[in-house]
């Protein structure tokens, strides 16, 4: 086992070794409450591998993510909700261990606080980044 691995927050509550209130286990995923939620029925769904960001797990590992995240939308009942994950600090990604937060939106004040600052493209610019991205995908 990485050293990473044994220190990792999130591989210590998948076994166990640190209390969560777990809301779904399989083999490859695990989905808990967040300890600091921004509002009722805040969890985060997570990969069993461990891996700092999303390009990190294999596909196989992320294939029931979203079912699950799903599955917490129903059982909180939320009809207004974030899904988000965070990769890199400016990110704001503070647990180096991938994770999916479901953060219901009951009203304005509780929930995720998102700026959005829209700007409107330059078309020729984004066309040529369109092309770059697009020959590597
Ligand atoms: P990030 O900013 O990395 O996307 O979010 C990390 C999340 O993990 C935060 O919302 C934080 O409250 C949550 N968290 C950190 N440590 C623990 C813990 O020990 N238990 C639980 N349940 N959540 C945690
Ligand atoms: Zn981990």
């Amino acid at each position: 086992m990485s050293s990473k691995m044994a220190s990792c927050i999130f591989c210590k509550i998948i076994k166990g070794e640190i209390p969560s209130f777990k809301l779904f286990e399989s083999d490859k995923t695990l989905a808990f409450l967040d300890i600091n939620p921004l509002s009722r029925g805040h969890a985060l769904v997570i990969p069993k591998f461990h891996g700092e960001k999303l390009t990190d797990i294999p596909d196989d590992q992320l294939s029931e993510i979203l079912s699950v995240t799903k599955k917490l939308v129903k059982a909180t009942g939320a009809t207004d909700y974030n899904i988000l994950q965070n990769n890199g600090a400016i990110a704001h990604q503070v647990v180096p261990h991938v994770h999916f937060h479901m953060i219901p939106k009951p009203n304005e004040t509780e929930g995720l606080g998102i700026g959005w600052p829209l700007k409107a493209a330059d078309m020729d610019k984004l066309k040529g980044y369109y092309e770059e991205v697009k020959s590597k995908m």
